[in-house]
C-alpha cells in the first residue's frame, strides 16, 4: 500500500468559522508524486508543482498538502476528522494504483470571475439557493463551494443560455 496512514498532530479551532476546526496531520509517505493526479480530479485545486503543494476543497472542507504535511480545515468534530482522513487515504491509494490510466495535470487552474458568474444569474435575490443575494451565491460558486443546481430559477427556460454558459465555464 502506498499510503499506510495519516496521523493527527494537533487540532485547533478554525479562525474563520468559530464552530469548525482545523487539524495538522502527517502522512506516512511523501505525497508529491500523487499531486498532479489530484489536481486533475478536483476543479477546486490550486497546485504548485515547484514547491510540491496542492490545495483543494471537497464538501466545504479544505485540504492543503505540502509533501507529507496534510492540513484539513472547516470540519465539525473529531469523528468527522477521522472519517475525512480515511476518505483521503483511500482516495490517495486508489489514485496511486490507477495512475497509469490517469492523466496528470501540472497546470494551475484559473477561477471563474465572480462578476462573470453574477452576470449570468437571474439577479432576483430570491434566496432559494440559501444565500441572501445572487452576488453571495456567485461568490460561493467562484470558490466552488456551491453547485449551479442550487439555484432553482436557473432551470427555467428563459435562463437556458445563461445556464449553458455557466456550465461551460465550470466544465
Ligand atoms: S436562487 Fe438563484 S436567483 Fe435566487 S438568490 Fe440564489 S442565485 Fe439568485
Amino acid at each position: 500500500m502506498f499510503l499506510q496512514s495519516i496521523d493527527i498532530l494537533d487540532v485547533d479551532l478554525c479562525v474563520q468559522l468559530p464552530d469548525k476546526f482545523v487539524a495538522r496531520t502527517r502522512a506516512s509517505a511523501d505525497l508529491k508524486e500523487i499531486m498532479p493526479y489530484l489536481n486533475g480530479m478536483f476543479r477546486t485545486s490550486v497546485y504548485n508543482h515547484g514547491d510540491g503543494s496542492i490545495k483543494f476543497t471537497n464538501d466545504r472542507v479544505e485540504y492543503t498538502i505540502i509533501n507529507d504535511q496534510v492540513n484539513i480545515a472547516k470540519f465539525a468534530n473529531r469523528t468527522e476528522l477521522h472519517e475525512l482522513l480515511d476518505w483521503l487515504r483511500d482516495l490517495i491509494n486508489d489514485t496511486y494504483e490507477s495512475r497509469a490510466e490517469m492523466t496528470p495535470l501540472y497546470a494551475r487552474r484559473k477561477p471563474v470571475p465572480v462578476f462573470f458568474i453574477y452576470s449570468l444569474l437571474p439577479g432576483t435575490n430570491c434566496q432559494m439557493c440559501g444565500e441572501k443575494t445572487c452576488m453571495a451565491f456567485a461568490a460561493r460558486l467562484n470558490k466552488l463551494e456551491a453547485d449551479i443546481d442550487a439555484c432553482p430559477p436557473l432551470s427555467g427556460q428563459e435562463y437556458d443560455a445563461s445556464r449553458r454558459k455557466l456550465e461551460g465555464a465550470f466544465a
